[in-house]
């Protein structure tokens, strides 16, 4: 395969639809970003890395963050893990409270917000003597090759300070007896692993592990079991992009986790990982030419699992 024909060949194509589309704004520090922006970077199992564009400008992985965190609990809990969230899509917006009082304070999946902060919660449980997002921050870095990556104060300061809706989730959940730590904790190490800044490149390189059966095929490190790299790749499938899930596994139709800074991990498993970049989002809160880039990489490269 010519990987750096086919990310070439999505640069040019992918032009007209730059910009198309809002760059986040909920959380003020965002809303910086170059709505026309792009990058993308391919990692295969071998070890090879492509990239395009913007592939080297750090951005706010935000929700993508919610992999590395599952990673860790699974890691901790193993199915255990799934008495406190489900693993059914939500078909509903990524920071929605609705379903959560019907379902007794559980949360749909662990890559909607209520979710992943009761994933925070687990690793917060198991890991006193250090701070969640310390641990999540060495993880990314460990992953990624790259010391370089960082937790942006700013972003978390500026979700800390307009972060209601999660803050209204976690006590929610805490009133249902589901969360079992301080809420301010939680959400403390929630904000921060959203704050986390890394390249497409070095994400790219992270999410390696998910399309070797959890081992880094560089390293040979054992970074998850294979048990658990399956389940993680089947959320990323069926809940990876909110209530536009369904359409993401339509359009693409591999394993993919967005994020409300404008990026998107996607696995092709035995293959490779694929980071792809662009701040303008859709209306369900994912890259419009992030997805759009990736459409175009399953049909040229015909690595749609289907
Ligand atoms: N930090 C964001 C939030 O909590 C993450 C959401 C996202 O990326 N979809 O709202």
């Amino acid at each position: 395969m010519d990987w750096q024909k086919v990310l070439d060949e999505i640069a040019q194509e992918i032009q007209p639809e730059l910009g198309v589309g809002k760059v986040a704004d909920y959380i003020p520090a965002l809303s910086a970003a170059d709505p026309k922006a792009f990058g993308m970077a391919v990692t295969t199992v071998k070890g090879e890395c492509y990239r395009t564009g913007d592939a080297g400008v750090p951005f706010s992985i935000q929700s993508i963050s919610k992999v590395l965190t599952l990673t860790i609990a699974l890691g901790f809990e193993n199915e255990d893990l799934f008495d406190r969230v489900g693993r059914e899509p939500s078909g509903s917006a990524f920071n929605s409270i609705v379903q959560l009082e019907q379902e007794q304070g559980i949360p749909r999946n662990p890559f909607i917000n209520a979710g992943a902060i009761i994933v925070t919660d687990t690793i917060i449980t198991h890991c006193r003597q250090k701070a969640g997002a310390d641990l999540i921050l060495d993880l990314a870095r460990k992953l990624s090759c790259s010391p370089r990556v960082r937790i942006d104060d700013e972003v978390a300061r500026s979700e800390a300070l307009w972060g209601n809706r999660n803050r209204s989730l976690a006590y929610f959940m805490k009133s249902f007896g589901v969360l079992q730590n301080d809420p301010e904790e939680v959400l403390q190490a929630y904000f921060c692993q959203c704050a986390l800044e890394m390249t497409c490149q070095e994400l790219a390189r992270a999410g390696l592990y998910l399309a070797n059966d959890g081992v880094d095929p560089v390293t040979n490190q054992q970074i998850a079991t294979h048990a658990h790299v399956n389940r993680i790749n089947a959320l990323m499938m069926t809940c990876g992009h909110y209530d536009m899930s369904g359409d993401f596994a339509f359009h693409v139709g591999l394993p993919g986790k967005s994020g409300v800074g404008g990026g998107i991990l996607a696995v092709v498993p035995g293959i490779c990982s694929v980071a792809v970049w662009s701040p303008a989002l859709n209306k369900a809160g994912n890259s419009h030419a992030g997805t759009m880039a990736l459409e175009l990489f399953s049909e040229k490269t015909s690595l749609n699992l289907f």
